[in-house]
C-alpha cells in the first residue's frame, strides 16, 4: 500500500517535535546556571499572573477555585525552587570506580544528559500540576518538551506554555487536540513519552511507544484504599478520609474509593464519615466530562442492583449533579469495587480483623495509593507494609503530589512511571559513560591468547574468592607473566 499522507495533526506533531529538538540542542549546551535562572524567571512570570492560572483551571475543570490554588497553582513556586535548587548537583556528574590494580591509568565518569525532546501527555483533572511536575523538571535538565493536554483543559496548557515560552524560547510547544494529537505526537517520535491518563489509554501508549523504541513513563488510574483500624481517632479519620473521596469530585488518581474499615468501630465510623461527606457536599464540584459522570452513575446503578446499601448520596436527579455518594455491602466483582470510579463516590466494607483489612485493601488490580489509619503507629506501619501499593500515607492520604522531594508512584495497573522526586529526574535524563584512558601498555585481555592469560584469569577467580595478601601477590605474579607473554617473551 502507498504510504498515506500525513494528517493536519500528524504534520502539526512533526512540525512541534522538530522545533522543539532544534531549540532544546541549543537550551542544552548553556551551562547549567544559566538554565536555573531562565527556569526561575518562567516561574516569576507564572507567579506573577497567579491569579488568572487559578480563574483559568476553575473555569475548564469547575473545580472550586480553593482547589485551583490549594492542588494546582500553589506548587508551581515549589516545584522551581525545589528543582533550581537540587538540580545542579543531582545533574553533576559523577566518578565511576575502576579497579586499578587490573586496569589502571583508567578514569570513568558518568554524565547526566538530557533525552532531547519530551512528549508529555496529560488528562484534565490537574492540568497545572500533572503536566508541570514533568516541564520543571526536564527542561531544568536540558531537554524540550512538546505538551499535548487534554482536549477538555486547552486554555490552561496554552496559557503555561505561553508563559514558560515567554522566558525559555521555543524549547516548549503546545499540541493542541483530543487523542489523536497524543497519538500523532508518539507517532513523530520525541525522545521519550510521559504519559498520565487513563489505563486503557496508558496500554495503547506503551504499545505505540514500544513500536517506535521510545522509552516511555506511565502514570495511570488508582483505586485507593483507606484502611480505618481500631485506636484510629474517629473525627479526624472521618474527615480526611472525606476528603480523600471527594476532593476534586474524586476525580483524582489516588482518590479514596474504597474504605476498610474494622468491624468493632465501624458503628461509629460509618455514621462520622457519612456526616463529613454531606458536610463537605457544597465544596464538591460537578464533574468534567458527561461521559465520566454516566460512568460513575453506571457503578451505582449497578451496585444498588446487585443489593448494595446507599448510605449517603444515590443516584442524581436528571441533569443534577453527583453527590457525594457512599454505598456498602458491595460485591468485590462488581465495577464499583474493581473499576476506577472517578468520580465522588466510595464503597464501604466491614472487615473483622487487620488481616481482612489487607486482604480487601490489595484485592485490586490497581497499586497507586493506600492509607491505614490508627493511633497505633506501630500496628498501622505493620498492616502499611503489607498494602500493595506504589504510595502509603498513615492517618492522610494523597497530599504529596504536590510535594516535589517525594516520588509519586504506582504498581500493577497504575503504571510504571515515577513523577517527582530525584528518581524522576533520572528517567528524565539519560547516563553516558566517559572512559579515558591514559596508559600506553596493551591490555592483558586483548589479543593475542595464551596459557598465561588464562592463569590470569584463574588467578582473578581465586581472587575473588578470598582476598588478602596471598591473593594480590598471586595477581601481581600472574599479570607480570602476561605481559611477558604479549611481549613476546613468555
Ligand atoms: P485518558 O487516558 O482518557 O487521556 C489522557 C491523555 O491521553 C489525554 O490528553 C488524552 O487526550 C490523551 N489520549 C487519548 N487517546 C490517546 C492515544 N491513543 N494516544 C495518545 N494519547 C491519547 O485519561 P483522562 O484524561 O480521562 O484522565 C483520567 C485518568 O487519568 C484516570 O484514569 C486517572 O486515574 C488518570 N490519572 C493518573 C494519575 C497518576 O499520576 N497516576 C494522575 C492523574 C490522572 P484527550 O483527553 O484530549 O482525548
Amino acid at each position: 500500500m502507498p504510504p498515506q499522507p500525513l494528517t493536519d495533526v500528524q504534520l502539526a506533531a512533526q512540525d512541534a517535535v522538530n522545533e522543539v529538538r532544534a531549540a532544546a540542542a541549543k537550551w542544552a549546551s548553556l551551562p547549567i546556571a544559566s538554565r536555573v535562572a531562565k527556569m526561575r524567571e518562567a516561574c516569576q512570570l507564572i507567579l506573577a499572573r497567579a491569579d488568572e492560572l487559578a480563574e483559568l483551571a476553575t473555569l475548564e475543570t469547575h473545580k472550586p477555585l480553593a482547589e485551583s490554588y490549594s492542588a494546582e497553582v500553589l506548587g508551581v513556586a515549589d516545584l522551581f525552587s525545589y528543582w533550581c535548587d537540587r538540580g545542579p548537583a543531582l545533574l553533576a556528574p559523577r566518578k565511576g570506580h575502576v579497579p586499578s590494580l587490573e586496569m589502571p591509568g583508567k578514569k570513568a565518569t558518568i554524565e547526566r544528559l538530557p533525552r532531547g525532546v519530551i512528549g508529555v501527555i496529560s488528562p484534565w483533572n490537574f492540568p497545572v500540576s500533572l503536566p508541570m511536575r514533568t516541564l520543571v523538571p526536564a527542561l531544568l535538565a536540558g531537554n524540550g518538551v512538546v505538551l499535548k493536554p487534554s482536549e477538555c483543559t486547552p486554555q490552561t496548557g496554552a496559557w503555561l506554555v505561553e508563559r514558560l515560552r515567554s522566558a525559555l524560547g521555543p524549547i516548549v510547544q503546545m499540541l493542541p487536540g483530543a487523542g489523536e494529537a497524543g497519538a500523532a505526537l508518539i507517532e513523530a517520535k520525541p525522545d521519550m513519552i510521559v504519559f498520565t491518563g487513563s489505563t486503557r489509554t496508558g496500554r495503547r501508549v506503551a504499545v505505540a511507544c514500544a513500536e517506535r523504541g521510545i522509552p516511555c513513563e506511565l502514570e495511570l488510574g488508582g483505586k485507593d484504599c483507606a484502611v480505618v483500624l481500631e485506636g484510629a481517632d474517629l473525627e479526624r479519620t472521618a474527615a480526611g478520609v472525606a476528603w480523600g473521596i471527594l476532593m476534586n469530585a474524586g476525580q483524582n488518581c489516588s482518590g479514596i474509593e474504597r474504605v476498610a474499615v474494622q468491624a468493632t468501630i465501624a458503628p461509629a465510623f460509618l455514621p462520622s464519615l457519612v456526616a463529613a461527606m454531606e458536610r463537605a457536599a457544597p465544596d464538591v464540584c460537578e464533574l468534567v466530562t458527561p461521559m465520566q459522570k454516566e460512568l460513575v452513575i453506571g457503578h451505582i446503578r449497578d451496585a444498588l442492583a446487585r443489593g448494595a446499601k446507599l448510605e449517603t448520596g444515590g443516584l442524581p436527579d436528571s441533569g443534577g449533579p453527583l453527590r457525594p455518594t457512599l454505598l456498602t455491602g458491595v460485591p468485590r466483582d462488581a465495577p464499583a469495587w474493581a473499576d476506577e470510579s472517578f468520580g465522588p463516590t466510595a464503597v464501604l466494607e466491614i472487615c473483622e480483623t487487620d488481616e481482612d483489612c489487607i486482604t480487601a485493601a490489595n484485592d485490586t488490580r490497581y497499586g497507586l495509593g493506600a492509607s491505614v489509619w490508627c493511633r497505633d503507629l506501630n500496628r498501622a506501619r505493620s498492616v502499611a507494609d503489607r498494602l500493595r501499593s506504589g504510595m502509603v500515607w498513615i492517618n492522610n492520604h494523597s497530599f504529596t503530589g504536590a510535594l516535589p522531594d517525594l516520588p509519586w508512584v504506582g504498581v500493577g495497573e497504575s503504571g510504571t512511571g515515577v513523577t517527582n522526586s530525584p528518581e524522576a529526574l533520572m528517567h528524565l535524563t539519560r547516563p553516558r559513560l566517559v572512559v579515558v584512558d591514559s596508559t600506553s601498555a596493551i591490555e592483558p585481555w586483548w589479543y593475542p591468547y595464551g596459557t598465561a592469560m588464562i592463569d590470569l584469569m584463574r588467578t582473578l577467580v581465586a581472587r575473588q574468592q578470598s582476598g588478602g595478601l596471598g591473593a594480590l601477590l598471586g595477581t601481581l605474579s600472574a599479570l607480570k607473566k602476561r605481559n611477558r607473554e604479549l611481549a613476546g617473551k613468555g
